[in-house]
């Protein structure tokens, strides 16, 4: 039985336009914002 692909999947806030969503967690890459395309933190999740 093969489990799907490890993908976290959480929920963060937008610090520049408060906008929240939820974000694919990929090591070494960038998280930009889907509504401004600011960077992302993953300690902002909620
Ligand atoms: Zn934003």
């Amino acid at each position: 039985m093969k489990k799907s692909e490890k993908r976290k999947k959480i929920t963060i806030r937008c610090r520049k336009c408060f906008m929240v969503d939820s974000y694919e967690i990929e090591e070494k890459k960038e998280i930009k914002c889907k509504h401004c395309g600011s960077k992302i933190y993953k300690i902002d999740s909620i």
